[in-house]
């Protein structure tokens, strides 16, 4: 009898799980990129500055490798966050920007901190030169977005602005940082003229750009060559609905249980206007795929009203929350609310394998009527 995991899904023709690199070899070399630049300053062999500056360079120069590497973590990339997970890879995104904005704060104020004594405001009249400089300005520019960027992504939630309008100043403001940013790197950085820091920076952005491009130009160019329809759209509980759609022409999308799409339900492929969800049902049942939505804000309050025949795009498969890997031969599955969608898309595909082995499930709702699939 096979084990919960792999073999079993193996036989469903599946799965698209954790394909990407390994995490040790993802930090690895995430650690050797934001190290890379100073590596390459320090192998100049110029005369050492004072420690303020030197440290200055150095942060805002590791501080910069993760602004670029950024573009990639949010790039939906399975080759790349296949492994650790979108989810994850979002979260280091997140957490990652904290580091990014107090080097880029720091960048100017270590410059200025040699001034500090004996008489303060000549650090203060440093800073002004610093701002008020010509040959600063894309530099300045860059300095304020990335001030602006980050508490605007932390306060998102509590910002009069829909997600997708978010969304687009989010990407905006961080091209603009990717640009002005390298800018004043090659024109001003104290390392930044040897020919090689200058090709590793020119490099980095091209590839910043390069994922931006690709998220937002190319994957909708892809999309277009697999659209779907909804097939059905029937409440499941109060609140809750479940939609299922089929891919219009060709084969669905091969996925593993657990995992998630970003769904895009009657609009353009180029429209931001796209929304993550779990499979809620099995691969064995594709090329049906269904998702069960819970009605929460501006888009899935009206998911009741998506009618049979409406268009469907579907960006994914992502997530690494499946049993690919685990050998354990039973298992316990806790779940609250809609969260139950992804641990459905698992019991189904069980059932369907005719699983033997002991499964227990733990839902929790906290109101009755909207207990998912009770039957
Ligand atoms: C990996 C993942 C899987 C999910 N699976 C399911 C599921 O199976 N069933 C389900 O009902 N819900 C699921 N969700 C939550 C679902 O995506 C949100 O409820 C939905 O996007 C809210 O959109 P809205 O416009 O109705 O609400 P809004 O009021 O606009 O947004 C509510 C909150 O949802 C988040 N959100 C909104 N739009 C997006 C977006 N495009 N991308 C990411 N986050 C967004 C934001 O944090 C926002 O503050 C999942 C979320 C994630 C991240």
């Amino acid at each position: 009898m096979p084990a919960l995991s792999a073999r079993g899904a193996k036989r469903a023709g599946d799965p698209r799980a954790p394909a990407g690199l390994p995490p040790t070899v993802l930090f690895a070399g995430y650690g050797l990129l934001c190290l890379t630049p100073v590596i390459l300053a320090a192998l100049q062999g110029l005369p050492a500055r004072n420690v303020f500056r030197e440290l200055s360079s150095g942060l805002v120069m590791v501080g910069y490798v993760m602004m670029l590497l950024q573009f990639l973590l949010s790039g939906r990339f399975r080759w790349l966050s296949g492994r650790v997970g979108i989810d994850r890879a979002m979260r280091f995104h997140q957490v990652t920007a904290w580091a990014i904005l107090a080097f880029v704060l720091l960048h100017p104020l270590l410059y200025a901190a040699p001034r500090l004594a004996p008489d303060p405001t000549d650090a203060l009249a440093a800073l002004n030169r610093m701002f008020s400089s010509p040959n600063l300005r894309s530099g300045v520019i860059a300095w304020w977005l990335t001030i602006l960027l980050v508490p605007l992504a932390v306060f998102r939630d509590r910002l009069p602005l829909r997600y997708e309008l978010w969304r687009l100043s989010h990407g905006l403001f961080a091209v603009a940082i990717a640009l002005s940013g390298t800018l004043h790197t090659l024109r001003v950085g104290t390392y930044s003229a040897d020919g090689w820091l200058a090709a590793f920076w020119i490099a980095a952005t091209i590839v910043a750009l390069g994922a931006m491009a690709h998220i937002y130009a190319i994957n909708p160019l892809l999309q277009l060559a697999s659209p779907y329809r909804v097939t059905s759209n029937r409440k499941v509980a109060d609140r809750m609905w479940e939609v299922a759609v089929e891919p219009e022409r060709g084969h669905a999308m091969r996925f593993a249980p657990g995992q998630f799409v970003w769904l895009n339900l009657g609009h353009s492929t180029f429209s931001l206007t796209e929304h993550p969800f779990s499979f809620s049902s099995a691969p064995a049942d594709r090329p049906r795929m269904a998702f069960t939505i819970k009605e929460s804000g501006d888009f899935t309050s009206q998911i009741g009203s998506i009618a049979v025949g409406t268009r469907a795009y579907l960006d994914g498969p992502h997530g690494n929350f499946t049993l690919a890997g685990r050998r354990a031969e039973g298992a316990v599955f806790i779940a609250g609310g809609v969260g139950f969608a992804p641990i459905m898309s698992m019991l189904r595909q069980l059932k369907a394998e005719r699983h033997a082995h002991p499964v227990r499930l733990i839902y929790g709702n906290r109101i009755d009527t909207q207990i998912l699939y009770r039957d």
